[in-house]
């Protein structure tokens, strides 16, 4: 068996990760792409919860800014995980790999609620789980909600993925010698404003001592490198 450096994980994608170059909201091959990548994970005997964000498809702010109610547009932002989550359980599950979407706004028709004992459960017996609709309450983010459930499951690491190889002091593709930070504590992040994930979602994981890991996932099998040892990314505790 292969020695891994945590049994769970808290796995956050945005919205956007799901969509191509190209355009269209939700990519087929890469959906499939990072379905593999998980069910990797989970052969190997790691434990993954999953948040996936929205933003390919919706804002809440973004709509509020073109006139309409922000509780409705965070509201339909919400909705807009579901759909993503249920596009990866799909795809996770056409693997051969168990998975479940719970949400934390009840639509149990399409998916399970989110009951934190039942998520832990399911982790437990090996089941991906998807946690979808955020933390199911407007004016919040999906960054929040990865923190959130992050702690909630007693994740070991929460990995925030992204697009660039970790944290740097501007943005790495529009400055071309931003400084890459290997590792970083989250007072750092909070008051250099560095571009990571959002203050509550930051002070979260700080109050509750929850080490983070940000990395580009776009590099086939790096999560699997990562939890075998190898030093990838930024580290922020
Ligand atoms: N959202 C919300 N509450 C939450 C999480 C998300 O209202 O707890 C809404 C909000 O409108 C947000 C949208 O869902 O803009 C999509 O989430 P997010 O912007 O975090 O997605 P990402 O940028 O990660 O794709």
């Amino acid at each position: 068996m292969t020695k891994l450096i945590c049994q769970r994980i808290l796995l956050k994608l945005s919205g956007e990760a799901l969509m191509s170059d190209v355009g269209g909201s939700i990519d087929a091959d890469i959906v499939q792409r990072l379905a593999t990548e998980i069910k990797e994970l989970c052969d190997c005997g790691v434990q993954v919860g999953l948040v996936i964000g929205g933003g390919n498809i919706l804002r809440g702010a973004e709509k509020a800014s073109q006139g309409l109610d922000r509780v409705t547009g965070d509201q339909m932002g919400m909705l807009a995980t579901v759909i993503n989550a249920l596009a990866m359980q799909d795809a996770i599950e056409h693997l051969g790999q168990p998975v479940r979407v719970m949400s934390a706004l009840k639509i149990n028709q399409v998916c399970e609620d989110y009951i934190r004992r039942r998520a832990v459960r399911h982790l437990e017996k090996g089941r991906v789980v998807i946690f979808a609709a955020g933390t199911g309450n407007p004016f919040f983010t999906t960054d929040s909600a990865a923190s959130l459930r992050a702690i909630e499951i007693n994740a070991q690491l929460m990995i925030k993925a992204t697009k660039v190889k970790g944290v740097y002091s501007a943005d790495p593709e529009k400055v071309k010698d931003a400084t890459f930070y290997p590792r970083l504590s989250y007072d750092e992040a909070l008051d250099q404003r560095l571009n990571v994930m959002d203050t509550t979602a930051l002070v979260l994981c700080k109050e509750n001592n929850m080490p983070m890991r940000v990395m580009n996932i776009f590099e086939q099998g790096a999560i699997m490198r990562l939890m075998t040892g190898e030093d990838i990314g930024s580290l922020i505790q």
